[in-house]
């Protein structure tokens, strides 16, 4: 059993959050790959140390003193440092590092560092080896991952080491200069690793114990979920809950190495589990048959009447939605009635030209009635275990009607991981709120 574990900057903020990921990564042999970001922020007026090395970089290209952040910098390695009672003198590093670098230093070097002092640190403590990213993650020139050699290289030195720390976020272009991913890149290193490593799981360490339900500025203290597909969760990100990036993960997604999202604040709870489909494990049927509900606001629909439409509808349909890509307009859903169809739409993409739209529609020959109405949300109730099962929809819609919330539009798709249903924007939060409590209690 192989384990790669990515650590995110919150969880290495300081010294007693080290000795938290210190006592996970002891807690179990297997845990033998570490993966670290740059220490982030201990409390919300904090700053992330990879901020502060941009900051940096922004001065040394002005020409403007920044000993200042320097000290900050080094302050808060050196506290990590001594709070775990570590011999690597990881100041003068910081200092030998920063002597060298002048305006002609590349910002991903400058940037990179904040991770490589990390692992650094975390080596010394875990007792593991520190491999530099720069040995074994191997950047093309365009930017992209030379997957075969860092694979190589990578399997390399695990069989050397055994048990090693690397930092995430960066690795060398084929001349050994620094290269580095976009912000919160240490997520794609983990994968990387895991995928290379075949690891059993990759384990995302962070500050919340998996993926929430359900958006918990709306709902307090919702349930995570415990195990969600790809599908569904590009269902629920798609509509506006904050996860994992799934292209961060694609190395493991292919590979089907479950992701598993931890809390290090919380290392009892088993987080979420990220597979393709969960068809091999003996799934347990929760009463619930749903996995998260997210949503969206601002909203419009444009409904378009015309009496005994019959056989004209579909070239109706297809006329105004070339309205719809000739004004650049998403459509989000068409749902359709015997006279009538509609199209919802986000409103801020007519924002501008609404008059102009409604103009252009109004004029068409083959409608007798065209009405625009804002201030619609959007809602999606997603779980891949609605698929085949009778009552999910007359559940949300009985529970919509208990609680006096109109309905506005209503979607599902075929593969059923999907209900999407629509209501007024002041109703958005009253509606999430009673699904929630009807599906997840
Ligand atoms: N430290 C980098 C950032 O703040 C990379 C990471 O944490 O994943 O974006």
């Amino acid at each position: 059993m192989l384990k790669v574990l990515k650590f995110g900057g919150s969880s290495l903020a300081d010294g007693s959050q080290f000795a938290k990921v210190k006592a996970i990564v002891e807690s179990d042999s297997s845990r033998e790959v570490v993966v670290v970001s740059a220490p982030g922020k201990r409390s919300s007026d904090d700053n992330k140390i990879t901020d502060l090395l941009y900051l940096v970089h922004a001065h040394i290209r002005y020409g403007v003193a920044y000993d200042n952040i320097l000290g900050m910098i080094r302050d808060r390695f050196g506290s990590i440092r001594k709070e775990c009672g570590l011999k690597t003198d990881i100041e003068s590093m910081i200092d030998e590092t920063f002597v060298g670098v002048d305006k002609k230093t590349p910002v991903d070097y400058i940037v990179s560092r904040g991770e490589c002092f990390s692992a650094m640190l975390m080596a010394e403590y875990l007792g593991y080896k520190f491999v530099d990213a720069a040995d074994w993650l191997c950047f093309e020139y365009n930017g992209k991952v030379n997957t075969e050699k860092s694979e190589k290289k990578l399997r390399e030195l695990k069989n050397a080491y055994e048990k090693i720390v690397t930092p995430g976020f960066y690795g060398a272009l084929p001349n050994g200069e620094i290269h580095v991913f976009p912000r919160g890149g240490s997520d794609i290193t983990g994968a990387l690793a895991a995928a290379y490593l075949d690891a059993d799981i990759y384990e995302n360490w962070t500050d919340v114990s998996g993926i929430l339900m359900v958006d918990p500025r709306i709902v307090k203290d919702p349930k995570s979920i415990a195990r969600v597909t790809y599908d569904e969760l590009r269902e629920l990100s798609y509509m506006g809950a904050s996860v994992l990036h799934e292209d961060t993960v694609f190395p493991v997604r292919i590979k089907d190495i479950p992701v598993n999202i931890r809390n290090t604040n919380a290392p009892e709870d088993p987080g979420t589990i990220i597979r393709e489909n969960f068809d091999d494990e003996l799934e347990e049927e929760t009463e619930r048959f749903i996995t998260g509900i997210a949503g969206k606001r601002n909203f419009s629909i444009i409904n378009i009447y015309k009496s005994r439409i019959g056989e004209e509808k579909l070239g109706l349909l297809r006329q105004v939605l070339e309205v719809f890509a000739r004004y650049d307009i998403p459509v989000e859903q068409i749902p359709s009635g015997v006279d009538s169809f509609s199209v919802v739409f986000p409103s801020e993409s007519i924002r501008i030209r609404k008059h102009e739209l409604m103009h252009e529609l109004s004029e068409f020959e083959g409608i007798d009635n065209c009405a625009l109405t804002e201030g619609i949300s959007l809602i999606a109730i997603v779980g891949r275990q609605m698929a085949y099962r009778t009552g999910i929809s007359g559940k949300i819609f009985r529970t919509l009607g208990d609680n006096r919330i109109n309905i506005r539009t209503i979607e599902q798709g075929a593969d059923e991981i999907n209900i999407m249903i629509g209501v007024f924007d002041e109703d958005f939060e009253r509606a999430i709120r009673v699904l929630y409590d009807s599906f997840a209690k």
